[in-house]
């Protein structure tokens, strides 16, 4: 039975209201009136239901399609204008007693060479991602009790955290580890993380039940409601996704909104960030063994309805995407995205091999100068930015500081302040002149005088060498 506010995952994120949802949306899709309708109420930034938005996504009249797509993009120029959070992950180790199919450090590749960073390795791992000018990290690893328990992620925190190389601050460790422990989590707030981040791969429990024979990760229940042991332990800010093709794309689009909406309801903020990957080549995995695999337009599809139905959410996209795929789903309202990414351990004080230790190939394989670049050049602001975690603007805090659209006088002015950090200390020369180009014509879009003309100032002490200004 259908609760949202129930703490069974089976009761939150119900089976038959999902069918049911998808059922309504086929029933529905010629429907042109209310389609429309539902695009102009969601114009006030305010949402959509799950099964309003497995409405859009059902829709396949071009048309209507095209006003979906235009109001996404509207929505996005309004809560993030034209910033691109940049962020890069980092893998601690890939042992793994899980037995995830689709995911090649399950347990029984033996053609997988294994390897688990010592604090050493981390730190020298750290220190080549602050030279390239991240300050963002998200930290992977697989599920092993006794190779990666808590007590090496915590350390692992800290040392990343302890970190200064020349002008170079990893702000903001976001952590995606297997689901835990009301205690644990609370251990990992304490640590200072950013964001838990916990992808479900897919809803479909019994679909679930397949992908994972075994390991903790087959409890379904155990990992749909370890956001709620995370929120309950104070971590504010949780990250969700599903793997699009292991299960259709319709379910599992319908079962991540429920699951917003659940947290929405329970907790008073639904998830910090949606993530939208989709199922890729990597050793030992074969795309061509799941049926599921979706397509360029659908999966552009997601994002904009994503951003249609929860606007406040930020939506993250990896190197798993080419850049032509994320040059289109940053138009439609992703507003993260990774750079310079290696997807192996040790992978960036180590040259990548292909068949060596990755989760996945990556697409997208320029550095991070490149994709900063390349982003410039499509006018968008790549930002550095990890204010809000620092200043405590975490969860509902967060929220209704973005819901007042007053974010945007710390998100524009912190941008340009942690652009201009990039461009002093890492930027190749070209870039850098596109920087100061940007920075000078994007200072003025800063909403408030006051704040405008303290970060006018602060950009001039930064340019003196100064460092690590915010709002
Ligand atoms: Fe292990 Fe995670 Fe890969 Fe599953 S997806 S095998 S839990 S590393
Ligand atoms: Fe994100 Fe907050 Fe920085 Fe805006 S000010 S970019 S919301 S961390």
């Amino acid at each position: 039975m259908y609760d949202k506010l129930s703490s069974k995952a089976v009761e939150f994120i119900d089976h038959e209201e999902i069918l049911a949802s998808i059922a309504w949306a086929d029933e529905n899709k010629g429907n042109r009136a209310l389609i429309e309708s539902l695009i102009e109420r969601a114009a006030d930034y305010k949402g959509l239901s799950h099964r309003e938005a497995a409405l859009l996504l059902a829709c396949e009249d071009e048309e209507l399609i095209q006003k979906m797509f235009a109001l996404a993009r509207r929505i996005k120029q309004h809560i993030y204008g034209n910033r691109i959070v940049m962020f890069a992950p980092l893998y601690l180790s890939n042992y793994c007693v899980n037995s995830c199919v689709y995911c090649p450090y399950h347990a029984k590749n033996k053609t997988i060479p294994r390897k688990k960073l010592t604090q050493e390795e981390i730190a020298a791992e750290v220190v080549a991602l602050q030279d390239m000018g991240h300050k963002r990290l998200a930290l992977e690893a697989g599920e092993h009790p006794i190779l990666n328990p808590l007590e090496y992620i915590l350390e692992s925190i800290k040392t990343i955290y302890s970190i200064k190389h020349k002008n170079g601050a990893i702000r903001r460790v976001n952590v995606n580890i297997a689901a835990t422990t009301v205690e644990n989590y609370k251990k990992l707030k304490d640590a200072g993380i950013g964001t838990y981040i916990l992808f479900q791969e897919t809803y479909n429990k019994e679909n679930y039940e397949m992908l994972h024979p075994r390991g903790p990760k087959s409890d379904y229940a155990y990992h749909t409601e370890a956001m709620d042991r995370a929120m309950e332990a104070g971590i504010d800010d949780v990250g969700i996704g599903v793997l699009y093709g292991l299960e259709t794309y319709r379910y599992d689009f319908v079962g991540l909104l429920m699951h917003a909406e659940h947290l929405e309801a329970k907790f008073g903020c639904g998830p910090h960030t949606i993530s939208v990957p989709r199922i890729c080549p990597a050793d030992d995995i074969d795309t061509a063994d799941f049926k599921n695999v979706i397509s360029d337009e659908i999966f552009q599809k997601i994002v904009a309805v994503l951003r249609i139905a929860v606007p406040y959410t930020g939506m993250i996209v990896s190197t798993r995407e080419s850049a032509e795929s994320r040059a289109k789903v940053l138009d439609l309202g992703v507003s993260q995205i990774s750079g310079g990414s290696r997807t192996s351990v040790g992978g960036y004080t180590e040259e990548e091999r292909h068949d060596e230790t990755s989760q996945f190939d990556v697409s997208d394989t320029r550095t991070l100068d490149e994709v900063v670049s390349w982003l410039l050049d499509l006018g968008y602001i790549p930002s550095f930015c990890t204010a809000c975690y620092r200043e405590g603007r975490t969860g509902d805090r967060f929220m209704s500081l973005a819901k007042s659209g007053q974010i945007a006088n710390c998100c524009q002015p912190n941008a340009l302040m942690t652009l201009k950090e990039y461009s002093e200390d890492y930027a190749s020369a070209d870039v850098r002149v596109k920087i100061e180009k940007l920075i000078a014509a994007e200072i003025e879009r800063v909403p408030h005088p006051k704040i405008r003309a303290k970060a006018v100032e602060n950009i001039k002490k930064i340019a003196s060498g100064e460092r690590d200004f915010r709002f």
